[in-house]
């Protein structure tokens, strides 16, 4: 027989670590998206990135009022618009059938809240607060230490689970756990987390073949007036130099102008992303030519 605890606040605790644990909390190892896996005893959800939406998780047990739910984004995969979303439903996880995004297909109806974290903040290694206040407004922290708060109405006596969105450019993520803090100490919940935020936990994942090819048909005219200039290295990013004045946008993010041409010839990314895509990829998004490191000797 399992062993029982029962906490300060009346609920069952299994997992017998004593009144300082808010009781063990997981994803729902039912209630997810069509493609999520779950791994790492049901604290990690990793998103197939074959698609941008599918990728739904839920707690696996209701939230206390200002029980803070902590997770870390691991993965990113360049190419879709958009980030992590968080919030919370009062309807329970595995009562209906979980549709592909949180927002609008959930939000729309009663019951749920989400808000998208902005994508500069849900890169590789960042972390993303979110709780129910006092009030039942939904409150988010995340990485840059600003706070965001959606006004809800929810009822705080009913039972509220966690739900997140791996969606877009956010492609894994890991339950760090939840804490709250009372008078005199602080309590977390169980397990407690070991997955420690480096290199092989944390970075990017290839850019699925179906926004490559999307990317290619765009730029198709383009390319075949690159290919011509087989010689030009990414370093001759400065439009004057080669007098090429087109403003056309960066292929990664879609918003600043892609002045640097990579060594396949395609001038295709902004600065910022040429740096990204140079060092976790290595290849252009084009046409997946295997691009040269970044020599400052070829500058000059
Ligand atoms: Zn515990
Ligand atoms: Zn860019
Ligand atoms: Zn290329």
């Amino acid at each position: 027989m399992v062993k029982m605890g029962l906490n300060s606040e009346g609920s069952q605790l299994s997992c017998g670590c004593g009144s300082s644990c808010l009781g063990p909390m997981t994803f729902h190892s039912e209630a997810k998206g069509q493609l999520v896996t779950l791994s790492e005893d049901g604290r990690r959800a990793t998103r197939d990135t074959s698609s941008f939406r599918h990728g739904l998780i839920f707690s696996s047990r209701p939230l206390r009022v200002q029980e803070k739910v902590c997770v870390r984004i691991e993965r990113c995969v360049m190419g879709w618009h958009g980030a992590l979303r968080v919030g919370f439903t009062s309807v329970a996880p595995g009562s209906r059938a979980v549709p592909s995004l949180a927002i609008p297909e959930l939000t729309d109806f009663p019951g749920y809240w989400a808000i998208p974290v902005p994508e500069q903040q849900c890169l590789p290694g960042s972390e993303v607060i979110f709780w129910i206040g006092p009030s039942g407004s939904l409150h988010v922290q995340t990485a840059d230490g600003q706070r965001h708060r959606m006004k809800t109405r929810v009822d705080k006596h009913k039972p509220i689970w966690a739900m997140i969105d791996v969606y877009g450019q956010t492609n894994t993520v890991l339950l760090l756990g939840s804490m709250k803090k009372c008078f005199f100490s602080t309590r977390r919940s169980c397990p407690v987390p070991t997955v420690e935020p480096t290199e092989e936990t944390c970075g990017y994942s290839n850019v699925p073949i179906e926004i490559l090819e999307r990317m290619m048909n765009q730029n198709s005219l383009e390319e075949q007036e690159n290919r011509k200039n087989d010689n030009l290295s990414c370093c001759q990013s400065n439009r004057k130099s080669t007098g090429y004045e087109s403003m056309e946008e960066c292929v990664v993010c879609y918003s600043d102008i892609a002045d640097v041409m990579l060594t396949c010839g395609h001038r295709c990314v902004c600065s910022h992303c040429a740096w990204r895509v140079l060092s976790e990829f290595g290849t252009c998004p084009l046409c997946r030519y295997r691009l040269r490191p970044i020599d400052s000797d070829d500058c000059t």
